[in-house]
């Protein structure tokens, strides 16, 4: 079998650095990442590091994960190695030291040099994409090797993130807003999703799912540990593979759906190497927006009609519980409608021109934002 079609799976009881790294080395060589490894390689490892929060929360990548991966390319003769990623909030220095500060990432030091140029550039895209072109931040492009590290999650918008949504992060800071500006519904932000992947491209992607969040996330959820690692070159499939361990119907998830339909994820030629996939695995909730969300509940044929027919009456809306929020306008901040202003240190909410995209949810450090039916 085709080292390209493999999914890696290691069961990894709890973030320890003793248990992480062999199932690591397990891993990568399954899917003989060796061989692509040379002494003058540049690589960037892009983690979700989507808020500025303490490892011991399904958040972000664990740093225990990304040091292992370090470790292994260091014994392989690799020594130039970044972590870039651009954050929920701003992309500058202040901003992203801090991320860097709370995530844990300042233990990767000095083996991992965490990324200090905030410049981006725009790179055009494939012929027959939506999107002509994407500005991307630097190190990425500039990187001979990339290796996605995402975490695995429940997702409000997107119903689930792995490792095609964690790319939404190469997008500098406050431009990712007027991305779901642009393509505010979920068939289109799901297609910009698959061909921004396209375009970078990541050689391996490892999914961190030793702890997972299911409910409200990316942000907002709840612990759901997996004891798992996975990993795979073919990231499109491995997302198929993922969303099924957490008891998603992985067609219904709109991004991955594309993938299948596109031929870009393969479920077919999913074969798993490494441990077995574990016994008594129970369902991840959903985010409070697919729960009500009415829409799924009925026939493909009928859903789209009925979609366009009821989007007033069944359309989710964000709603703040007061008691919760401390005015510090990171939702105002990530709104790309401009419809939450703070006042008297509160947010305010403004439905007309709210596209749903439940980005002040995703930012909110509070958890003071939930969702809500218009009827
Ligand atoms: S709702 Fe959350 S993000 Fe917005 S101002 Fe209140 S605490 Fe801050
Ligand atoms: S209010 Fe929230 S859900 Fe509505 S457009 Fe702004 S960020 Fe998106």
């Amino acid at each position: 079998m085709e080292d390209i079609m493999l999914q890696a799976l290691q069961y990894v009881q709890e973030y320890k650095e003793e248990l992480i790294y062999p199932a690591v080395c397990k891993a990568l060589d399954a899917l003989d990442i060796a061989k692509d490894m040379r002494p003058d390689l540049k690589i960037v490892i892009k983690p979700n590091l989507i808020m500025a929060k303490s490892p011991d929360f399904p958040v972000t990548t664990h740093p225990l994960v990304i040091k292992a991966v370090a470790r292994w390319l260091n014994e392989h003769g690799v020594k130039d190695i970044t972590l870039a990623e651009s954050s929920g909030g701003l992309y500058n220095a202040e901003y992203m030291k801090n991320i860097y500060r709370v995530c844990g990432m300042r233990d990767l030091e000095p083996e991992v040099k965490l990324n200090m140029d905030f410049s981006a550039r725009t790179v055009n895209c494939k012929d027959g994409f939506a999107n002509h072109s994407f500005h991307i931040i630097t190190p990425v492009l500039d990187a001979d090797y990339v290796i996605n590290i995402c975490k695995l999650k429940t997702h409000s918008m997107t119903g689930y993130s792995g490792g095609i949504k964690n790319l939404f992060g190469v997008i500098p800071g406050l431009e990712k807003p007027q991305i779901h500006y642009r393509w505010p519904d979920i068939e289109n932000f799901s297609r910009m999703l698959l061909e921004l992947a396209q375009t970078v491209s990541p050689q391996l992607t490892i999914i961190d799912a030793i702890d997972a969040m299911e409910g409200n996330g990316p942000t907002g959820g709840t612990s759901h540990p997996l004891h798992l690692l996975l990993a795979a070159r073919d990231f499109y499939t491995q997302d198929y593979f993922a969303a099924g361990l957490m008891g998603l119907d992985p067609m219904k998830i709109e991004m991955i759906r594309q993938a299948v339909e596109t031929g870009l994820a393969i479920p077919d030629t999913i074969t798993v190497v490494g441990d077995a996939i574990p016994e008594g695995l129970t369902p991840f909730q959903v985010p409070d927006t697919k729960r009500l969300d009415f829409s799924s509940f009925l026939p493909g044929f009928l859903r789209k009609p009925f979609a366009k027919a009821a989007n007033l009456l069944f359309k989710s809306y964000p709603q703040l519980n007061k008691d919760l929020c401390v005015g510090c306008g990171k939702c105002a901040e990530s709104c790309p409608s401009h419809v939450i202003t703070i006042k008297d240190k509160k947010a305010v909410f403004k439905r007309k021109g709210c596209i749903s995209c439940f980005c002040c949810q995703e930012m909110c450090p509070m958890k003071a934002i939930s969702v809500k039916k218009a009827l």
